[in-house]
């Protein structure tokens, strides 16, 4: 589903990612952990064609990715990548003057053509899978910083992607809302949706990842099952990370 191949990228002379390569297969969650600054929104962003990158490539369902890929020359086929893979972000970026309902027929009827009765009713039962079904005529400033971001992962969803990113989806949250939060996460993956998150929650790492991937200082120092990764890290910045992270 998603193939990434010694992927570099560089922001003028700083090499943030230093061939990085991974592999996600349908159905399976990969989470992304490591220290600040060492790589992992910018390969996120890159997967799903928000940045452009210098070497090797980037694959989600049949949309192959390239350092010679821009907007301006391949419209369609970052389009194309956009709709297969969804993208959550630690700021909810809900469109502030719309209701929660507004929020997720937007896309679905503007970009995918959808009828407004059919991308009701199919928001409505995503809403409900969120646990908000309530709250469809809120406005997001209406709602608590949890509910906002699952309403986010709702507006992700009205969309059928193939795949979806997540970028530490609840660091900006207190506890009870990251739990929240991290069990409709938790639920997506029982039901087969292939995932990327980047998260600071080593529990939902442990217990939910099919893979976990240590990123640090541009590399995937140390990946595998979350079992060996946290029981017999091998890699000296998995150990010290793990340690800073239990405290
Ligand atoms: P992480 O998400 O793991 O904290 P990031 O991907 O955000 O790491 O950043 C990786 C590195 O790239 C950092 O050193 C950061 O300062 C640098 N970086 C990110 N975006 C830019 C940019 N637009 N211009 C220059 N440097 C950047
Ligand atoms: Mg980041």
């Amino acid at each position: 589903m998603i193939k990434v191949t010694n992927l570099v990228k560089r922001h003028g002379a700083l090499e943030v990612l230093k061939g990085i390569s991974l592999e996600v297969p349908k159905g399976e969650v990969d989470a992304v952990i490591g220290p600040s600054g060492g790589g992992k929104s910018t390969f996120l962003r890159c997967i799903n064609g928000l940045e452009p990158f210098q070497g090797g490539e980037v694959t989600v369902g049949a949309h192959t990715l390239t350092p010679a890929t821009t907007q301006r020359t391949h419209p369609k086929l970052l389009e194309g990548v956009r709709r297969t893979v969804g993208f959550v972000f630690q700021q909810f970026n809900l469109f502030p003057h719309l209701t929660v309902m507004q929020n997720l027929i937007e896309a679905p009827m503007m970009v995918l053509g959808e009828s407004q009765d059919s991308a009701r009713a199919r928001a409505t039962v995503i809403l409900d899978r969120v646990g908000l079904a309530s709250k469809h005529n809120s406005y997001p400033r209406d709602l608590s910083g949890g509910q906002q971001q699952r309403v986010a992962i709702a507006r992700t969803l009205v969309m059928r992607p193939e795949a979806i990113l997540f970028d530490e989806p609840t660091s900006a949250l207190d506890p009870v809302m990251a739990g929240e939060v991290l069990a409709v996460m938790a639920d997506l993956a029982k039901e087969g949706q292939t995932m990327i998150v980047v998260t600071h929650s080593m529990n939902f790492a442990r217990s939910v990842a099919t893979r976990v991937h240590v990123f640090a200082d541009g590399y995937d120092v140390e990946n595998g099952p979350p079992a060996q990764v946290f029981a017999d890290p091998q890699h000296p910045t998995t150990k010290s990370f793990l340690v800073q992270a239990a405290k």
